[in-house]
């Protein structure tokens, strides 16, 4: 596409947002604020996440010298898993919406909350990939969430990514409810790697909300199997 159709593009779809905010102004999703999705209020309430974390699995350790007791008790296949935000008001409310009330405009700033957070936790890779859904629940959701969060970030920090490189054949009960043992069994083996796309690559995962880390260990597993270098986890949230 040449530059003047691109910005033509750009400035229609510019005109194109501005009525429609005009006739549906956006609206906070956490405190019904009009004016934009978030409002300021709400987003200075985010704890974001910082040192010192576990290395391997994220959790918040009084330092971060060595593994945490959970990862010395039983290892990730992850090198590292970091979120940007602690699960904690207001995020939880915005990623519910993102994924089950059909807000999928959302993704865009959840994203943004990963870009910010993006530098300080140094991830050496290659590839990017979404945590895939069952082809099932995709249908009856309409989208991924993890893939709209991995196109908007990876589109703002120039990184390669791969929507087809990992799929879900297996169909799986919802974590939600399950202790850490069970989240293991249910997700293992959910998952299959393209072997051509990943070999000898460090992988990215890309997911909403990690608790135990159980869903990125089976799609680890995975592509791990299949020869991918390493792979690393990155979330929106963290659960503790
Ligand atoms: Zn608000
Ligand atoms: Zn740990």
């Amino acid at each position: 596409m040449t530059s003047s159709a691109l910005s033509w593009r750009n400035g229609a779809k510019g005109l194109a947002d501005a009525l429609k905010n005009l006739v549906f102004p956006p609206v906070c999703v956490s405190c019904k604020k009009v004016g934009s999705l978030l409002c300021t209020d709400c987003y200075g309430r985010i704890q974001w996440l910082s040192e010192p974390l576990c290395p391997q699995c994220g959790r918040i350790v009084a330092d971060s010298l060595s593994i945490c007791y959970v990862c010395r008790k039983r290892p990730l296949p992850l090198t590292k898993i970091r979120a940007a935000t602690l699960f904690a008001d207001p995020v939880p409310q915005i990623i519910h919406n993102m994924k089950y009330n059909g807000y999928h405009a959302l993704a865009e700033p959840l994203a943004d909350l990963m870009v910010k957070a993006w530098t300080q936790w140094q991830f050496n890779i290659d590839l990017v990939l979404p945590v895939p859904l069952h082809p099932d629940r995709q249908k009856k959701r309409g989208y991924n969430q993890s893939t709209l969060l991995t196109k908007h970030m990876c589109r703002q920090l120039s990184l390669p990514y791969d929507l087809e490189a990992i799929s879900r054949p297996r169909h799986t009960s919802p974590q939600v409810g399950l202790n850490a043992h069970d989240r293991l069994t249910n997700v293992r083996g959910a998952f299959r790697a393209n072997a051509a796309k990943v070999t000898g690559k460090n992988i990215l995962l890309i997911d909403d909300v990690c608790t135990t880390g159980a869903t990125l260990a089976a799609a680890a597993e995975a592509l791990l199997a299949v020869g991918a270098k390493s792979v690393s986890g990155y979330c929106t949230a963290r659960a503790m």
